[in-house]
């Protein structure tokens, strides 16, 4: 019989409604506290960064946020995106498994993020926002956030990791093309990118410093300027549900139920977005799922990191959030998965961890590079260093059925494609690149900094 590669949804049958895992949630979310306070946070304070729409999608127990039609209409510029099994893939492994994966790479940036950007573009648009403000790592949040407001008139303002900022200026030029200002982060632009120089001249920058510069811009614009955050927050993993509600309806295609669902995760949305509506069916029908979070070694926040309450950003301004953390000090080192060097992780995704509904595993830098390297001989499309994480694992998986023999269906999110990350690709190809642990001492450092939170 001929194996069919890929399932493709119609464009009428797009998604209407995002899912909300608050509604289903087994654990009672944690309060989001003030940085200075350390009490339960106010909207009005948070309203100084994210309109009220968007704070009320991050609190609300709905379980389906309608999308909007003005959202729904940019979807369709790439939306619905493809579910392929990886056929030949599997016949390189020669495993009995089935593997599938959702293809987010087709989005017109090259990854999942715009499936929140263009979603927060809109509500701040609606709420008569003027200007953003965010910052980015390796450059393909700023790329989608600068379509997104491109697209409806709004301003954007980028502070950049620096050492991601020398290392991928196209990214950088994607960003100015759609007529966002990007600046390398620490910059002298604000107080404390100011501090951090001083201190560090040559400071490579981080994900941590560069959202406190970030919102200390939106914080002190009188207004006129909101911040916008590419992970980590609920309503950034409920717009992501578009992946996993598309993935449903094409397994329906397919006539198969994975067993085991994979992401990378790096604060989350990505692999939340894809898993959570299967996490949907478990927890209101009972359909049996494992559910895999991927995670470098390098920056292990679900693996090694504590689940406690800690700072979002390093300044300490940002809200404190019950969350897996590294310690919100953490400067990680320069391996090449850019994305997923955040201290921290979605307060959902790491509940339900430390619930035991879903696993978290971490894998080496040259093993993911290795698997990324079967799955573009196989697949033949270069995936981005932080997809492959999920690869790995899915690959791991796929062996481990060889071995007993199972036939297990497995998935995993395609969170992006790699063209921008060719330089990684060749420093692995001549040998450039280690495995790299995160020293223990390092993680029992930054834990000295965790905020002394006084609830029970
Ligand atoms: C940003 C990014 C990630 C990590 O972010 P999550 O919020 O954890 O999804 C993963 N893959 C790609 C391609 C990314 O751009």
């Amino acid at each position: 019989m001929r194996e069919r590669h890929k399932f493709f949804l119609d464009e009428s049958r797009l998604p209407t409604a995002w899912y909300n895992i608050n509604a289903d949630l087994p654990v009672p979310p944690s309060p989001v506290l003030h940085p200075g306070t350390l009490e339960p946070v106010t909207p009005e304070f948070l309203s100084v960064l994210f309109p009220m729409s968007i704070l009320g999608q991050e609190m609300s127990p709905e379980r389906w946020i309608e999308i909007p039609e003005p959202v729904q209409d940019i979807y369709r510029v790439w939306r619905p995106t493809p579910l392929v099994r990886a056929l030949r893939l599997e016949k390189a492994l020669d495993t009995p498994a089935h593997l599938y994966f959702k293809n987010e790479s087709v989005s017109p940036v090259g990854s999942h993020k715009l499936n929140t950007a263009i979603a927060q573009a809109f509500y701040n648009k609606e709420a008569g926002t003027k200007a953003l403000t965010t910052e980015t790592g390796a450059g393909q949040w700023g790329s989608a956030l600068s379509m997104a407001t491109h697209f409806f008139g709004i301003d954007l303002e980028i502070y950049m990791v620096k050492v991601s900022y020398g290392q991928k200026p196209y990214r950088r030029i994607i960003m100015e093309n759609f007529g966002a200002q990007v600046f390398a982060s620490p910059t002298d632009r604000t107080h404390y990118g100011r501090s951090v120089l001083e201190a560090t001249p040559d400071s490579p920058g981080s994900l941590g410093i560069a959202i406190s510069e970030a919102v200390e811009v939106a914080a002190s614009s009188g207004g006129a300027k909101k911040y916008s955050l590419g992970s980590v927050l609920g309503h950034v993993i409920l717009h992501q549900t578009v992946i996993g509600l598309e993935s449903i309806a094409q397994f329906e295609m397919a006539g198969e139920y994975p067993d085991v669902v994979i992401g990378c995760a790096g604060g989350g949305s990505n692999f939340a977005g894809f898993t959570y509506p299967f996490l949907h069916r478990k927890f209101t029908a009972g359909q049996a799922i494992r559910v895999i979070a991927a995670e470098p070694a390098s920056c292990p926040t679900l693996t090694r990191g504590a689940y406690t309450f800690d700072y979002g950003d390093t300044a300490a301004m940002a809200p404190v959030m019950k969350m897996h953390t590294l310690g919100h000090t953490f400067v990680p080192p320069g391996i090449h998965a850019g994305g997923l060097r955040y201290h921290g992780m979605s307060p959902s995704v790491s509940a339900l961890v430390d619930h035991g509904d879903i696993e978290a595993r971490a894998v080496q830098q040259l093993a993911t590079f290795e698997a990324a390297t079967l799955f573009s001989r196989t697949e033949a499309i270069v995936p981005a260093p932080e997809s492959a994480h999920a690869i790995r694992v899915a690959i791991d998986e796929a062996l481990e059925c060889k071995r007993t023999g199972e036939k297990k269906v497995i998935a995993f999110n395609l969170s992006g494609h790699g063209h921008f990350d060719l330089t990684a690709y060749d420093a692995y190809r001549r040998g450039e690149l280690r495995d790299h642990d995160y020293p223990q001492a390092a993680v029992d450092e930054a834990m000295a900094h965790l905020p002394k939170v006084g609830l029970g």
